[in-house]
């Protein structure tokens, strides 16, 4: 059994509940191929049938650093129901394995990129106990009580990611409701931003202004004296994945439409940036330059767009991640013109330039604007991304932060997104604290955020949004969630109407900053 605890905390994902990650299915890709029988179940369902885990000889659960609660919970069960079974975890909360390994004592944790190591324990005999663990690069394991970590193991070719290693379609089945769910279909790995924080980190490090971060010579961008790891100090792709490599045309037309073929109405074509997409040179660590391939981009959507489904409106294709930097009116043309309702996900994170650079982030805030603007003018509705509690976050940071928030609303973002500074194991700021919720310095960046996108959900009344049915409403009995097939609001509507059953809504009343209420005026 693959458990899909990503995102579900203590027990229950309390955002984006629309969204199939694809680590799960790239788990269930290795097994398939090394012809083991597994199913995939979200941890939530688990806790509220655990006996289903009876029906498994093995379990492999996949996780955040965050969901390390669930995780403890759903070990412990398991080792109460089957303990003889292999009980393997990983995932980004494997970033940690030393905790891990203490307090959960799995047979094996696989360290980052997890698919030849997976790979590599299945034909070594990890489910029939006859492994040398040792002789395994990339995992976390117990010998005599005492941790064991071995060597890491070199990152997948794109080859490799394109044709050895696939993730499985069939299992998408399940997932409940994964027709009305954002199906993630990962399309490039790792980052380019090898720029690196200049501020002083907690643990003693700090640039020394050694240049290498700028170095024309892109090889040398990936070494660090102080061993700062590279990237935007929050965020540890850079560091865990490397540089970008993106899987071939053919593998991601293929996945895409056998999930169509599988009923999936919502595909995400998934990257920490998507304009890394076959961009430059291998072991790119320049963010911003050389331009996004527009090219290759345009040939992809042409397959993808040309699928049946799609083409006919029944599947909605979506990009999140792109960089300010790289987002031009060439990029913007080339999306606009191969698809419908594209809401870019552009990372902002702080409106003080200054603050912008001393975190590590490319590009600039005027960037950001541009890149609103130009997404704005090709009838797209991007989404801006701040985060509040950052290391280096003042009152003045702050008010800067709050200044673009309103500019890139007026230049016509669709919604701010502010989320909580995460210390991320990995990630340069990871020994930093991380804010209160009600963290005061930043309560306005709340506030303003709030008032930006209640605002912007006034403009959907009357109008009709076509969407699809995901699951009942838990806070208002008698009415079922609806997800926008295209961009749009989350909304809720009166009757039980089954998982995948696609309406066109009426937008009533605007109940929150991210839901709407709805009349159904017709159910397809
Ligand atoms: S490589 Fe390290 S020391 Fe050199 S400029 Fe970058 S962050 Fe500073």
């Amino acid at each position: 059994m693959i458990v899909d605890a990503l995102s579900a905390g203590v027990g229950r994902r309390t955002s984006s509940r629309d969204s199939i990650g694809c680590g799960p299915r790239a788990v269930a890709g290795v097994l398939e191929r090394n012809e083991v029988h597994c199913r995939i179940a979200r941890v939530e369902n688990l806790l509220s049938n655990p006996r289903q885990m009876k029906s498994f000889q093995h379990i492999a659960i996949s996780a955040m650093t965050m969901d390390l609660p669930v995780v403890k919970t759903i070990a412990r069960k398991w080792k109460k129901i089957n303990s003889s079974g292999k009980l393997l975890i990983g995932g980004p909360v494997a970033s940690n394995p030393a905790t891990v390994l203490k307090d959960l004592k799995p047979d094996a944790m696989v360290l980052g990129e997890g698919e030849a190591t997976l790979n590599e324990l299945i034909t070594a005999g990890f489910l029939e106990d006859q492994l040398e663990y040792s002789s395994i690069r990339g995992i976390a394991y117990l010998e005599k009580k005492s941790p064991r970590i071995t060597p890491s193991r070199s990152f997948l070719t794109p080859e490799e990611m394109s044709s050895m290693f696939v993730p499985s379609v069939t299992r998408i089945v399940d997932y409940h409701a994964y027709q009305a769910a954002r199906v993630y279909v990962e399309t490039v790995r790792g980052c380019s931003n090898f720029g690196r924080t200049t501020i002083a980190l907690p643990s003693g490090q700090e640039c020394t202004e050694c240049s290498n971060c700028d170095s024309a010579d892109l090889e040398a961008r990936m070494d660090c004296p102080e061993d700062i790891p590279p990237g935007c100090g929050f965020c540890s792709v850079p560091g865990t994945w490397g540089p970008p490599r993106s899987r071939s045309e053919d593998s991601i037309v293929n996945e895409v439409s056998e999930l169509v073929e599988h009923g999936v109405h919502r595909i995400v074509l998934e990257a920490p940036d998507f304009l890394d997409y076959h961009r430059g040179q291998d072991r790119l660590t320049d963010p911003c330059d050389p331009p996004a391939n527009t090219e290759a981009i345009h040939q992809l959507l042409l397959r993808l767009t040309a699928l049946p489904e799609v083409a006919a409106g029944n599947v909605h294709l979506s990009i999140e991640n792109m960089k300010a930097c790289l987002f031009t009116e060439k990029v913007a043309a080339v999306l606009s013109e191969s698809m419908q309702g594209v809401s870019p996900n552009i990372g902002l994170e702080t409106g003080s330039d200054e603050h912008l650079r001393s975190i590590g982030k490319c590009g600039t805030s005027s960037d950001v604007l541009q890149a609103v603007r130009i997404a704005k003018a090709h009838n797209m509705a991007p989404f801006v991304y701040l985060i509040y509690g950052l290391p280096g976050e003042t009152p003045d940071t702050v008010n800067e932060s709050i200044r673009l928030m309103r500019e890139v609303a007026q230049a016509g973002a669709e919604r701010i997104i502010l989320y909580g500074f995460r210390a991320l194991p990995g990630s340069a700021f990871a020994d930093f604290l991380e804010p209160h919720p009600k963290d005061p310095i930043s309560a306005p960046l709340r506030k303003e955020a709030a008032r930006i996108n209640r605002a912007r959900k006034d403009k959907y009344l009357d109008t009709i949004i076509r969407g699809v049915v995901a699951e009942p409403s838990m806070t208002h009995h008698g009415y079922s969630m609806v997800y926008p097939m295209s961009e749009g609001p989350l909304m809720t509507v009166r009757g039980g109407f089954s998982s995948g059953t696609v309406l066109n809504v009426k937008v009533t009343k605007v109940l929150s900053s991210g839901l709407v209420e709805g009349q159904v005026i017709e159910e397809h």
